[in-house]
């Protein structure tokens, strides 16, 4: 018996059905589910505040392809049609629109992690604290959240491999990191867990600049044998099962 082509319809005709691509997922609609996930997510970092204008990029990886917000377009204009994807080598294998300018950042946490999702963002508290440290002090225990101290990759220009390999060396061993007078990346398994690994690096930022802001007092901060005991316990945070 012939062997069935890979790409072989019920309806007999060859190729993939109507509107699905056959270089995107495994699924036929896996790409469109998740190019409207990543677009919800793109908008909720404006809609939240961790973004002004087209600051910030957004993407998610399914197999070796990377679906990325495309470059200074706004979110709220992306429709499905827009659906901009890469290589893990950043060739483009879909979409017209040119590709976020910061795809050596995406790329090289999805080589180097297990990262299914990263979020960009230029969030102001967590931007103010990159020019002031070289890591954000451990004012609270979620910062065992994001795998330990935060460090703040060194500059470089926004959309350049230096920026990238500065990044990868701040993300040693962590799921987020600030980037020096610039703003935020983070990662994780889903796009929702990048997003508020984000939303959490923010708002520890915004408590560390609240609570040195006072003037004659510093605050305490945890030291590494408590950190140590919330990274256990977190193992076991929320519901079983
Ligand atoms: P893009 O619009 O190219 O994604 O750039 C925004 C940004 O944050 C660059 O660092
Ligand atoms: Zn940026």
């Amino acid at each position: 018996m012939a062997e069935q082509r890979a790409d072989q319809r019920d309806d007999g005709r060859t190729g993939p059905p109507d509107g699905a691509d056959p270089q995107v997922g495994e699924e036929p609609q896996e790409a469109a589910r998740a190019w409207e996930a990543l677009v919800a997510t793109a908008r909720r970092t404006v809609a939240d505040g961790l973004v002004v204008g087209t600051s910030g990029n957004v993407s998610v990886r399914i197999g070796d392809t990377v679906l990325v917000t495309p470059s200074g377009v706004p979110y709220d204009r992306l429709t499905p049609a827009d659906l901009t994807a890469v290589g893990l080598d950043g060739r483009q294998v879909r979409g017209t629109l040119v590709p976020t300018s910061e795809l050596p950042m995406h790329l090289a946490v999805y080589r180097h992690t297990d990262a299914r999702a990263v979020v960009h963002t230029h969030a102001v508290h967590a931007t103010a604290v990159s020019t002031l440290v070289p890591e954000l002090p451990v004012i609270h225990y979620m910062t065992a959240a994001l795998g330990g101290p935060v460090r703040v990759a060194p500059y470089a220009t926004y959309g350049t491999e230096a920026l990238a390999e500065n990044m990868l060396r701040a993300l040693d061993g962590r799921s987020g990191c600030l980037l020096q007078n610039h703003g935020t990346v983070t990662y994780g398994t889903t796009l929702d867990q990048a997003y508020d690994r984000t939303a959490q690096l923010e708002w520890m930022c915004r408590l560390w600049l609240t609570a040195s802001s006072v003037p004659g007092l510093t605050p305490s901060l945890l030291s590494t044998d408590q950190l140590a005991d919330v990274t256990e316990r977190l193992k076991g945070y929320g519901q079983r099962g």
